[in-house]
Order: C-alpha cells, then sequence, then structure tokens
C-alpha cells in the first residue's frame, strides 16, 4: 500500500533521512522504534505529505505522492495523522473541530459530517462531548477527539507520531485502546511510540531506525527479544 524508495531528506546541509526503503502492506501496523533524533518524525511527515524529499520517491497504492519541491503536482493521498501534540483549535468545540476538514475539504454537507462526528466520536468514547471545548477535556480524551478528526477524513491509513508521549500516564490505556481497536479493524497504520509493550501486543512489524536509517527491522516477538544490530540490542537495553 505505501512503498517508500531510496527516501533521502535533508535540513540544510543536515541529512536527516539517508536511503530510507520501507514498504507498508494493506491492513499492517508497522510500529517505528528508536532513538530521539533518528528520523522518524521527519519520515512519518514526508510520508504524511508535511515535507517536501530531496530524493527518492513515496508511492501509495501505485501514485507517487512525494513530493520535490512546492511547486510538483499535489496529490492528496487520504492518509490521516495523529501527534505527540492533539493540535485541536481551541476555539471550536470537539464536534467544529471533527467537522471542518470534511466540510471545507470534501465539501461534506454539514449535517452530514456532524452525523459523522457523532459516530466517530461514540467510537472514541466521547459521545457526551460534542459541544465541549478542548480545554475542558483531559489530554487523554482531547487525543482521542484528534483521532476522532482524523478519521473523519476517512482515510486509508493512520500515521500515529507518539500520540502518548504528552500525556499522564493514566491517560495513556485510553489512547492505546482506541488505536488498538483501529487495528483489530483493519486499518493501515504507522506507529512511532516508546510504548514497547503496545508496539509488541498491535505490530506486524517493528523497524529500528537510528541516524536516518532502517538499521534493523522484524516481527516484535523476534526482534525485542533477539535484536541483530548491535546498536537495536542497545536501544533495546536501555528501554526494555
Ligand atoms: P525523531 O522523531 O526520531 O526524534 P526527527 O525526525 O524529529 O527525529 O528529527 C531528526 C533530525 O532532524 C533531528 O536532528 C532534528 O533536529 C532535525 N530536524 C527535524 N525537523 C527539522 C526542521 N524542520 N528543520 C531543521 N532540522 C530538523
Ligand atoms: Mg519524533
Amino acid at each position: 500500500m505505501i512503498s517508500v524508495r531510496n527516501l533521502k531528506k535533508s535540513f540544510g546541509d543536515h541529512q536527516v533521512l539517508k536511503d530510507v526503503d520501507m514498504d507498508v502492506d494493506e491492513r499492517e501496523v508497522v510500529v517505528i522504534i528508536g532513538p530521539s533524533g533518528s528520523g522518524k518524525s521527519t519520515l512519518l511527515r514526508c510520508i504524511g505529505q508535511l515535507e517536501t524529499v530531496n530524493e527518492g520517491e513515496i508511492a501509495v497504492n501505485g501514485t507517487v505522492i512525494s513530493q520535490h519541491d512546492e511547486h510538483d503536482k499535489y496529490t492528496r493521498a487520504d492518509i490521516g495523522m495523529v501527534f505527540q501534540q492533539f493540535n485541536l483549535f481551541p476555539h471550536y468545540t470537539c464536534m467544529e473541530n471533527i467537522v471542518l476538514a470534511p466540510t471545507k475539504v470534501k465539501k461534506m454537507p454539514l449535517p452530514e459530517a456532524q452525523e459523522l462526528a457523532i459516530e466517530l466520536l461514540r467510537e472514541v468514547g466521547l459521545e457526551d462531548k460534542a459541544s465541549a471545548y478542548p480545554s475542558s477535556l483531559s489530554g487523554g480524551q482531547q487525543q482521542r477527539v484528534a483521532i476522532a478528526r482524523a478519521l473523519a477524513m476517512k482515510p486509508k491509513m493512520m500515521l500515529f507520531d507518539e500520540p502518548t508521549s504528552a500525556l499522564d500516564p493514566e491517560m495513556v490505556g485510553e489512547v492505546l485502546e482506541v488505536m488498538r481497536r483501529l487495528a483489530k479493524e483493519g486499518m493501515t497504520m504507522i506507529v512511532v511510540t516508546h510504548e514497547m509493550g503496545f508496539a509488541r501486543e498491535i505490530g506486524d512489524r517493528v523497524i529500528f531506525m537510528d541516524g536516518g536509517q532502517i538499521l534493523e527491522q522484524g516481527d516484535p516477538v523476534s526482534l525485542f527479544a533477539n535484536p541483530q544490530n548491535p546498536r537495536t540490542q542497545a536501544f533495546l537495553s536501555k528501554v526494555l
């Protein structure tokens, strides 16, 4: 479904992604782990079309979506993204946050978008918060609204960049539960996380990145139990 080939990305003269190749199958859940600064967010942002690339390409279902500069033709790739910071619009209610993109971008009629929003709020366990403002919600609730907002565009795949890293520990579980259910329903997902237990549980495959490269990948059980690359071993010995 997603194919990344020879991807290179620099900021100024700092090369952040050095020749990344990666494939993700439909319905697959791929977890990316690795030290801070290894390029995980940049890779996700390139796939999510938030960054241009310097070399290589990213294709979704055979259509090239990566842009080398702002003038490239832009093909929207039906990818939803959820970040560490929830980025909800503070002056909009939960409902308004969720209907914004479907009505503006997809020209969905408002009543239909509202019906969809209620449905999505129910799915993330927040059906009673439609008219609440983000500031009145806990971090975990805000992140669940952010997930509902991304789902409102009916994406073919979801990218999660450390979705629980900004949360108090007692709120991590409720967000992971929503992601767990999405994965079970067959959503194609790429998840950057430091939650190793969760990675092991929901990941069909785990990718270890360091220094802008994929150094090792495999099924979670073998990769966690028996890492081959010394840098994977060193990283896992610190976080497991
Ligand atoms: P990770 O998510 O694995 O922590 P990032 O992809 O955020 O890593 O960052 C990789 C490197 O790229 C870091 O050295 C970071 O400082 C740099 N970087 C990321 N985004 C930018 C940017 N917009 N401008 C300049 N440097 C950046
Ligand atoms: Mg990051």
